[in-house]
């Protein structure tokens, strides 16, 4: 039969591989039916345990958001005024200038803010830059959109600050943006205001958009402050995209934000801003429920609420940091400061049976009943992301179950001479 309709030979989109494709996989791997249950530091969702509930304040702002019955309609598409008015007033207090309402556009979690802003710089023959390692989301909506995808390298050397090398020599005409996440997933990593600055006058010189991910604003737990992006917008405009998921604990009510940190209008000038306005009336919104409950959530949390959460995750990450020292096949070249996560290199040369960090992730799973990140999903191979915001219980168990799985599977080749050889065997080969 002749073929009428050119969908029959519909040419699937490309898709990269992204966390959630991983999680599948380590799904089926699983040991079955171990009485220790499952540990799950492959994915930052802390939302299940005790340590990291919301604040009552958001549970009840959502509750009286429902009562009032004011948010049972449609929201525009921008998002309700008063909750962007919240946002705007919330970001403000970090900047040395005034956001308005009408500088921030909500959206279904950051994840969403990701889609926007990709699609509306996408087009025929751009790129953009993105670090390595990185958020696997970007790589997987870039390449939907047809965008290509250029890597600069974060440097473990230099505490996961970025290669602005790197980033100089990636850059061309066709060059619409570079992305950077701080406080920092997946290394933890925070940076200096002195490296702010240099990213910002790199971003200028070459005239390309600065995205700022701040999902994790204010979590941090070491000597580096959290400082906005936006407070360089003056030199080079900034999009920053935010959330309430990480800080307030509630990834599952899918609120964030897109926000113009551009006091001079470039982005509005350029038309941007119009494009992401144009683009929210044609996909989907935040629900309007969670909408109306963000101003009361933002008047009322208290920090007491915050400081406690980064309390917790300074402890967490001190325990990985110094489980890991320990562990001789395994390395953490930087201690986690911020967000929720932490990259740990594998020295493969010290491990039996395990091949590199896909393996790894495999066999801990189907052995020892633990879920982590594979670095390859994120770009860097022989490498792992361990997710520490779960229950500090349980992240001890977890770590003490790689420990076991490390030590089990260690090579016989203990002394160095052997390994050296290894070594340099391997780099002739
Ligand atoms: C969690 C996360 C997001 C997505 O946040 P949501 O608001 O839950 O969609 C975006 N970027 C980074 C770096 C994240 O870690």
């Amino acid at each position: 039969m002749e073929q009428k309709m050119a969908a029959w030979g519909f040419n699937k989109q490309k898709r990269t591989v992204t966390i959630r494709d991983f999680l599948e996989i380590i799904k089926r791997n699983l040991k079955e039916n171990d009485e220790r249950g499952v540990i799950h530091l492959g994915h930052g969702d802390p939302s299940p345990y005790p340590s990291f509930k919301t604040t009552p304040a958001a549970e009840e702002a959502l509750l009286n958001a429902l009562r009032s019955t004011h948010f049972n309609g449609y929201p525009p598409a921008a998002g309700l005024s008063a909750a962007r008015g919240a946002v705007a007033e919330h970001l403000s207090k970090d900047l040395p200038y005034k956001l308005s309402g009408d500088d921030v556009f909500l959206t279904a979690g950051a994840n969403h803010a990701i889609e926007v802003v990709l699609t509306v710089l996408a087009r025929p023959g751009a790129n953009i830059l993105f670090p390595r390692p990185g958020y696997p989301l970007y790589e997987a909506r870039a390449a939907f959109s047809n965008l290509e995808v250029r890597h600069f390298n974060l440097l473990p050397e230099r505490g996961w600050e970025v290669d602005l090398d790197g980033v100089e020599a990636l850059a061309d005409d066709k060059t619409i943006a570079m992305v950077v996440v701080n406080p920092g997933n997946p290394c933890g990593n925070v940076f200096t205001f002195k490296h702010m600055l240099e990213i910002a006058q790199t971003a200028k010189r070459l005239g390309i958009l600065l995205i700022s991910d701040e999902v994790y604003n204010h979590i941090v737990f070491g000597s580096n402050k959290f400082l906005p992006m936006g407070i360089l917008g003056e030199g080079t405009p900034v999009v920053t995209l935010g959330s309430m998921s990480k800080r307030w604990l509630i990834p599952g009510w899918r609120l964030g934000w897109i926000a113009a940190s551009d006091p001079n209008g470039v982005l509005k000038k350029s038309g941007i801003i119009e494009s992401i306005e144009n683009y929210l009336c044609i996909t989907a919104d935040p629900a309007t429920l969670i909408q109306g409950a963000v101003p009361e959530i933002l008047e009322k949390s208290t920090d007491a609420f915050f400081s406690r959460t980064n309390e917790t995750l300074r402890e967490s990450a001190d325990a990985c940091y110094a489980t890991i020292s320990e562990i001789p096949s395994l390395s953490c070249p930087h201690k986690p400061e911020g967000a929720m996560s932490t990259m740990i290199e594998i020295n493969p040369l010290l491990l039996e049976d395990v091949k590199d960090d896909v393996d790894f992730a495999l066999k801990l799973a189907r052995e020892e009943s633990v879920v982590i990140m594979p670095g390859s999903v994120l770009g860097l191979k022989n490498w792992l992301r361990l997710s520490f915001s779960v229950e500090p219980a349980t992240l001890r168990d977890g770590l003490e179950r790689i420990r076991a799985f490390c030590s089990r599977h260690s090579n016989t080749y203990k002394d160095e001479s052997r390994i050296e050889k290894i070594c340099f065997i391997k780099s002739y080969a």
